[in-house]
C-alpha cells in the first residue's frame, strides 16, 4: 500500500465491510486519520496482486479469453475475484477492461480516497486520552492524588492488532498496584 507523497508500504490482510479495516490499515490508521483531518481526504494505492509482479500480469491478462467470461479470465489468470474484482469494478473504466497493460497497472495501484475514519461507537480503539507526561509512573494523575489511568483513559496510539488487551492489561496491573502502594502510604497501612 502507497499514501500520496509519502510513501509506506504495508503488505497483510484487508477487510472490507463498511469501508476498510484489518492489519494493513491498522498499521497507517493514525497517519490516514492525520491525513483526513488536515486536508478532508487520504489516498492510498492498494496492490491486489502483491505477490506477481506487473509484467506477469499483463502477460498473463493478455492470453487469449476464448469462450470464457471476464470474470472468470480474472480469476483464472490472474487470481482476482470477490471483493477484490468488485473494487477493480469499481475503479476501472469498463472499457479499460480489455487493455491488459491499464488493467494490470490498476490491479498493482488501485488508487482509493478515505474521505474519515468510522464513528466513534464503532471503535476497536481510540486515541488522545491522558497524557503520559500528566501521570507518575505509578499511572496516577499528578494533579489528581488517588486517581488512577490504563488502558484506553491513556493518550497513545495503540498498535491494533491483539496488543491492545495486553497493554490493558500491562497498564492496569501497573496503576492497580500503583494505588494499592498510594493507599498503603497515605493511610499508613
Ligand atoms: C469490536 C472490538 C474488537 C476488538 N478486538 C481486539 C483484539 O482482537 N485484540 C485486542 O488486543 N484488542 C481488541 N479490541 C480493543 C480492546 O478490547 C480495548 O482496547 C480494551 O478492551 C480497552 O479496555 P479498557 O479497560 O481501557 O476500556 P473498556 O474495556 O472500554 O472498559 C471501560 C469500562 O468502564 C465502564 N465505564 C465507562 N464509563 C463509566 C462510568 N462513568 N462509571 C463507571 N464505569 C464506566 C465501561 O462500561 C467499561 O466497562 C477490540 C475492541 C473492539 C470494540
Amino acid at each position: 500500500m502507497t499514501s500520496g507523497g509519502n510513501e509506506f508500504r504495508q503488505k497483510g490482510e484487508l477487510v472490507m465491510e463498511n469501508g476498510l479495516e484489518g492489519g494493513v490499515i491498522y498499521a497507517l490508521s493514525a497517519w490516514l486519520r492525520d491525513k483526513i483531518m488536515a486536508t478532508g481526504l487520504a489516498r492510498i494505492q492498494l496492490d491486489l496482486a502483491p505477490d506477481r509482479d506487473l509484467s506477469r500480469i499483463v502477460s498473463d491478462l493478455s492470453r487469449p479469453k476464448g469462450s470464457r467470461s471476464l470474470a472468470t479470465h480474472l480469476k483464472r489468470r490472474v487470481g482476482i475475484e470477490g471483493v477484490k474484482a468488485a473494487l477493480l469494478r469499481e475503479c476501472v473504466p469498463k472499457e479499460d477492461f480489455s487493455d491488459p497493460a491499464i488493467l494490470g497497472a490498476a490491479m498493482k495501484a488501485l488508487p482509493i480516497q478515505l474521505v474519515s475514519p468510522r464513528p466513534l461507537e464503532e471503535a476497536i480503539s481510540t486515541a488522545g486520552g491522558v497524557a503520559f507526561s500528566g501521570l507518575d509512573d505509578r499511572l496516577m494523575i499528578r494533579d489528581l492524588p488517588g486517581v488512577f489511568c490504563a488502558g484506553e483513559m491513556l493518550d497513545w496510539e495503540a498498535p491494533t492488532g491483539g496488543y491492545l488487551l495486553t497493554a490493558c492489561f500491562a497498564s492496569g496491573h501497573t496503576a492497580g498496584v500503583g494505588a494499592v502502594e498510594w493507599f498503603q502510604t497515605i493511610f499508613g497501612m
